[in-house]
């Protein structure tokens, strides 16, 4: 890998930019080699760009060996479901779904990531039966809109933002309670933002960002409310070291942000101790089932930012992480599922043999 000393260099003057923030000025330098590679191994391992091919030309999945190897240490949720449903016999099942990679397919335009009519069927009608939320990096309006059912509870923003349920707020430490009443999205319910004083320097990040990416072709920048995106799902892959370079000289003038990689997604988001699995842990005591023992929570979804509910759930053994991927990864998941239409199968299914299982105990 080349050092940075680019004939391309992130454009735009940054002071101007910077001028009317409150955060120190420091001055840009290039990043350590030692680094960029970091960043860079970290973006090509977050990033497969689809299934590799098979010699036949075939992509990879339950046909490659490899895969049927890896679903060994985690097998799929769909031939494992018996075992799923024994685990949970009795108990109430609540879940936990990410939005984009696991309810609707990895588009090159994040814009146009919509569910299908069929799924968003299948996820409604699991939120009847079951206590249903959905965890996304993206802002908690975004995923309405793209999912519009007012049935389930939406966390935003890697959890940062949760549109909550209503009442059973008792078990909530003070710290932790909600800020305010939202009627938008349906019923009223309860808005929770882990960090809102951070609004101001997302949106402040967010317009740095746009300016200094702007003349990398095919890069996209997000405001996710309590974190900003930056997509280089469509640039080539010679400039991601660009892409890399532009955001970390942002980064480092907000000593509070911190980065996370997702899929072909750079996340500048606050550094704060939370997560995806803090928002889990928030969304069972919201719902009143945190002490619960005969309560077992399922989470499905694509990206290494689910391995924090994966984790949580995995070491409190108290419930199980669903990985949706079609090549194998290291997981703190304990089944997979291969892709957003295994998803939907594993839910009809799912929601099917409790309906079973509500009429045997009647
Ligand atoms: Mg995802």
């Amino acid at each position: 890998m080349g050092s940075y000393a680019n004939d391309r260099s992130c454009q735009h003057d940054d002071r101007r930019s910077l001028e009317k923030t409150k955060e120190p000025v420091l001055p840009l330098k290039l990043m350590p080699l030692h680094a960029a590679n970091g960043w860079l191994h970290d973006m090509r391992l977050s990033s497969p760009t689809t299934a590799p091919l098979m010699n036949n030309g075939s992509s990879s999945g339950s046909s490659d060996p490899i895969y049927r190897a890896w679903t060994k240490k985690y097998p799929s949720a769909l031939n494992a479901f018996d075992q799923i449903v024994a685990h949970g016999k009795g108990k109430k099942i609540a879940l936990f779904l990410d939005y984009d990679g696991t309810l609707s397919p990895i588009v090159d335009e994040p814009d146009n990531a919509v569910m299908s009519d069929q799924m968003r069927e299948v996820v409604r009608n699991a939120a009847l039966h079951l206590p249903t939320a959905i965890i996304s990096g993206r802002s908690r309006d975004k995923v309405f809109d793209f999912v519009k059912l007012t049935e389930l509870c939406y966390a935003g923003s890697h959890g940062m933002d949760i549109l909550g349920p209503v009442g059973e707020r008792d078990s909530v430490p003070e710290h932790r309670s909600p800020i305010s009443s939202n009627k938008k999205q349906g019923k009223e319910a309860k808005i929770f933002q882990a960090a809102p004083e951070f609004l101001p320097m997302i949106d402040e990040v967010f317009r740095l960002l746009i300016d200094k990416t702007d003349a990398i072709d095919g890069v996209k920048v997000e405001n996710n409310k309590f974190c900003v995106s930056v997509h280089y799902r469509n640039v080539v892959e010679k400039e991601w070291q660009l892409v890399a370079q532009c955001t970390n000289d942002v980064l480092k003038l907000y000593p509070r942000l911190r980065l996370t990689h997702g899929r072909k997604v750079l996340e500048v988001r606050p550094a704060i101790d939370w997560n995806k699995g803090k928002a889990v842990e928030f969304l069972l005591d919201s719902l009143g089932l945190g002490s619960c023992r005969n309560v077992l929570p399922i989470y499905i979804g694509d990206d290494r930012t689910d391995e924090d509910a994966f984790k949580v759930l995995r070491d409190d053994k108290r419930g199980l992480g669903i990985l949706v991927s079609s090549v194998p990864k290291e997981s703190h998941a304990l089944y997979s599922l291969m892709d957003p239409s295994e998803v939907m199968d594993f839910l009809k299914r799912l929601v099917m043999s409790k309906e079973e299982e509500a009429s045997r105990n009647k």
